[in-house]
């Protein structure tokens, strides 16, 4: 197991939380290692979304890890000198025991694993696993159609589900642990600052401190949505009780490598 709390202390300069050709990221893996260098990037993480018992077409087949493993050995031998680069995954939590716990994700020789929630069931079926985490448009659509317009069912769940995830275990990194924040509250505007709301936040970050995970400051929607995860106002917390943090862009576009992750560093170090 790689030290991630070293790395974070020792340079502004990395990313561990980046999609390629493998999910539904938008350039092969070595146009981001290219891009890493020319940004002066010394530490470099591969994410593709985990293989996943949901029908999801992001995420990557049991197949596909094997060609992942392969692909990430070449890459290491070509720039593993300049780079260091590291072998991970974004580990879908879909139920109980269907998670980064899961024995095959345990089995898997990966440096370090972040989890995240994108899917919750619906409302009168438990068995059918939606997508929480898309384009508003898509969500607006599923809001009707798997949740009968129930926001707060929506929200509680998602949270429960990160819970759930983190008693649970098997991962080092807590993925975008608000994500839902931001489809909820285009949803029902205000949403994410009624109390109850900002309870289930505080619930899940004590559980994350007791479990002594790494929070994820996820910036991939600061430039288009004006938005991290967890939100901004959340970063005087994770500061006042020393939360061990990574600043991840999550990014798609090698373009995008370091979209939003100065100016949150910047934020956060200003926090008291
Ligand atoms: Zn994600
Ligand atoms: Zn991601």
């Amino acid at each position: 197991m790689i030290d991630l709390r070293r790395i974070t202390q020792d340079t502004d300069l990395y990313n561990l939380h980046t999609h390629t050709q493998f999910c539904d990221g938008h350039a092969p893996m070595e146009d981001f290692v290219v891009e890493a260098l020319a940004l002066g990037f010394t530490h470099l993480g591969f994410t593709p979304h985990s293989p996943v018992s949901a029908e999801s077409p992001v995420n990557m087949t049991r197949e596909d890890v094997l060609t992942y493993f392969d692909e990430m050995s070449r890459l290491r031998e070509t720039y593993g000198q300049r780079i260091h680069l590291y072998t991970s995954m974004e580990i879908d939590y879909v139920g109980e025991g269907d998670g980064p716990a899961d024995e095959f994700f345990k089995q898997l020789p990966l440096d370090y694993r972040i989890g995240s929630v994108h899917f919750i069931p619906a409302i009168d079926d438990a068995s059918d696993m939606v997508d929480i985490d898309g384009k508003f448009e898509g969500f607006k659509v599923r809001m009707q159609e798997k949740f009968h317009g129930d926001i707060e069912y929506v929200v509680r769940t998602f949270f429960s589900q990160m819970m759930a995830m983190v008693y649970e275990g098997g991962f080092d990194i807590v993925g975008h642990m608000d994500k839902i924040g931001f489809n909820a509250s285009q949803y029902r505007e205000g949403i994410d600052d009624e109390p109850w709301y900002d309870k289930l936040v505080m619930d899940l970050f004590e559980n994350i401190m007791d479990h002594h995970l790494i929070i994820e400051i996820n910036t991939k929607a600061w430039l288009q949505r004006n938005r991290y995860y967890p939100n901004l106002k959340y970063f005087g917390l994770l500061k006042r009780f020393n939360a061990p943090i990574v600043v991840n862009s999550d990014a798609h576009y090698p373009t995008l490598l370091n979209s939003g992750r100065m100016e949150a560093i910047k934020l956060l170090n200003a926090c008291k």
